[in-house]
């Protein structure tokens, strides 16, 4: 069976890491979240007091730390760290720490030389840019912000977490702001991607969409 890599970029709460899980699943492939691991940078950061200013304690930092995954569980220097990278407060300051040169450098590094083998689903900002150019498959997904805040909403109601939901809508629209204004990678739609706007669409629906895609491609 043809091997290929592929690459899923687009905005916070867009479903690309629902979507790529399910791509995962049914094609045998491994999902790799590249934001869990800026999230883990963020969260060993805050914990080691790390100032984003101080570049030698936070190269040091890069050094120290391992992260790993297993199925849909994060793990930071085998610590279970999937609830903790979630909370609204790493998230903000994700999109920080994730400005910062020396950690996009390192990330980059990792998500590549992880790849390497092929079989894999990569979903973040500048993948189709930046980390895997070469992707057999590269898609954009969209939807307005508006979309997006209702679907986390929905989400949190669900699950019974309280939220507000302006609060949400705020949020996701700064963090586009900061992922699309960074200099270094911003999120942009690689030349060659398929763009596909899931504003009006069910994940079902995009996940078809995605699947003729890797159809074609393998
Ligand atoms: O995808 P997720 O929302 O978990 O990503 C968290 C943050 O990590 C994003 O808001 C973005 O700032 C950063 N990120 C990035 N490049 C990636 C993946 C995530 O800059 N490839």
């Amino acid at each position: 069976m043809k091997k290929i890599n592929i690459a899923i970029d687009g905005p916070s709460g867009v479903g690309k890491s629902s979507i790529s899980n399910r791509l995962a699943n049914r094609n045998h492939m491994i999902h790799l979240d590249t934001g869990a691991m800026y999230r883990c940078v963020a969260l060993a950061s805050l914990r080691n007091q790390i100032s984003l200013e101080n570049e030698k304690a936070l190269l040091d930092l890069l050094d120290s730390i391992n992260i790993s995954f297993d199925k849909e569980k994060v793990f930071l220097n085998g610590e279970d760290v999937t609830l903790a990278i979630k909370e609204n407060n790493i998230s903000n300051f994700t999109s920080k720490v994730a400005t910062l040169p020396i950690v996009r450098e390192k990330m980059v590094a990792l998500q590549q030389k992880a790849t390497s083998a092929k079989n894999f689903i990569v979903d973040g900002r500048d993948i189709g840019t930046t980390v895997l150019p070469n992707a057999e498959v590269k898609i954009f997904l969209t939807a307005s912000a508006k979309a997006r805040a209702e679907r986390r909403y929905n989400e949190y109601l669900e699950k019974g977490i309280e939220s507000d939901y302006e609060t949400i809508y705020q949020d996701i629209v700064a963090r586009d702001y900061q992922d699309s204004h960074r200099k270094i990678s911003p999120l942009k739609k690689a030349e060659d991607a398929i763009e596909i706007d899931t504003s009006d669409l069910s994940i079902d629906e995009v996940e078809e969409v995605v699947q003729d895609m890797i159809d074609k491609a393998l």
